[in-house]
């Protein structure tokens, strides 16, 4: 079955070029100039999308975002400088890769398919960590407990069929990174892991270009979970070692 590609870019002439290295490989591409067009098709079923960042309706930043709030599939970014692409920006926001033009459309095709082959493990989101969670996170009470009766008691709850956390009963929107980080987290709380280790369990391909940065993702995902307890901050930060997730409560 063919790869579907959604490509977001204004300037035809590049468009065209994609959609032909990319159709040469075997991938359907589907074309839109605008931001706006390229979130209506997003409906479809696409495998991963190429987001030109200098769009003419909406930044490729912001369409990201937007695109994060409903969809998991990959993201890749195409700019016009290295210097437009912030790296911490680029991951907090949830891509993949990027390429700088002028780039190459085989790279670019290239660049998809490594995308592709590490999100393959899973569909949705990539390759999700083997988790074995204490019973109490992975098994949530079927009916809804009290607020009051959270007193002492672990906050996390991780619903696996839908990817959802929740944080003293809040559903979280999560990034795909910082989804992983937590559930790793949560894999036994009070236990300090390196960011080698994170990074090893969280990331399928460590050494991919944007994905570095464990300490951004742990500063989005404490900054997530601030917005609904500003009084405690579940993520213990150990100077020189890492990080770990409270255990006491
Ligand atoms: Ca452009």
């Amino acid at each position: 079955m063919k790869h579907r590609i959604l490509i977001i870019e204004d300037e035809p002439a590049i468009a065209d070029n994609i959609v032909y290295a990319l159709e040469t490989e075997g991938f359907q591409c589907l074309w839109c100039a605008t931001g706006g067009e390229g979130l209506r098709a997003l409906d479809g079923k696409f495998d991963l999308a190429v987001l030109d960042v200098g769009l003419p309706d909406i930044s490729g930043f912001d369409l990201c975002r937007e695109i994060r709030k409903r969809h998991e599939l990959p993201i890749l970014f195409l700019t016009a400088r290295a210097g437009e692409i912030d790296r911490v920006v680029g991951l907090e926001i949830g891509a993949d890769d990027y390429v700088v033009k002028p780039f190459s459309p085989r790279e670019l095709a290239a660049r998809i398919k490594a995308i592709l082959r590490r999100t393959a493990a899973s569909p949705g989101i990539a390759a999700p960590v083997p988790v074995a969670l204490p019973a109490s996170v992975s098994a949530p009470p079927a009916s809804a407990e009290g607020p009051d009766k959270m007193a002492g008691e672990f906050p996390f709850r991780h619903d696996e069929e839908r990817r959802v956390i929740a944080y003293r009963q809040t559903p979280l929107e999560l990034s795909r990174y910082e989804y992983r980080l937590l559930i790793v987290l949560m894999e036994k709380p009070g236990r300090v892991w390196s960011r080698e280790q994170l990074m090893a369990k969280a990331w399928d391909s460590p050494e991919s270009s944007l994905d570095r940065t464990v300490d951004a993702h742990i500063k989005s995902l404490r900054a997530k979970l601030r917005e609904i307890n500003p009084d405690i901050d579940p993520i213990r930060t150990h100077r020189g070692m890492g990080y770990s997730l409270k255990e006491d409560w």
